[in-house]
């Protein structure tokens, strides 16, 4: 089914019940550099594979970009192992409202606000999972 996407100053319905995702999950990476006990992938009998979201799984889903309210760029892993992250960041700038938001999980707290590597040219908000390890 083909959504129909608003194309007049209409109010938007709730996010529910709009045709397209408003806010978008992406699991960018399996790779983490630390090994938490209660981890899935450390989990008995886990099958789960390492590995980077690539460009083309990226590309793949631009076309909500403009939609949405919030991007979050996350894993099981650490976004930040993944050596796209920034231009992943970047590209989705490009494409959504400037209203809208993205942010990053940061499970092993590496960078804050306070920290945030000059290598993000826009603002992330970052979320981090541990923040009694910072
Ligand atoms: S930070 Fe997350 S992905 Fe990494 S080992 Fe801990 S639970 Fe697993």
């Amino acid at each position: 089914m083909t959504p129909v996407i608003p194309t007049t100053a209409e109010p938007l319905p709730v996010p529910a019940l709009r045709p397209l995702p408003s806010k978008l999950f992406v699991e960018t990476t399996t790779f983490c550099n630390l090994s938490c006990p209660m981890c899935v992938k450390h989990a008995e009998g886990s099958t789960i594979e390492e590995g980077h979201l690539t460009q083309a799984t990226f590309d793949a889903l631009k076309p909500a970009f403009s939609h949405l309210e919030a991007l979050f760029l996350n894993g099981i892993g650490e976004p930040l192992i993944h050596p796209q992250l920034a231009s992943f960041i970047a590209q989705a700038r490009a494409e959504m409202a400037t209203e809208a938001w993205i942010g990053f999980h940061n499970p092993t707290a590496c960078c804050s606000p306070r920290t945030m590597p000059e290598k993000f040219s826009t603002p992330v908000r970052t979320v981090s999972a541990y923040p009694s390890i910072l």
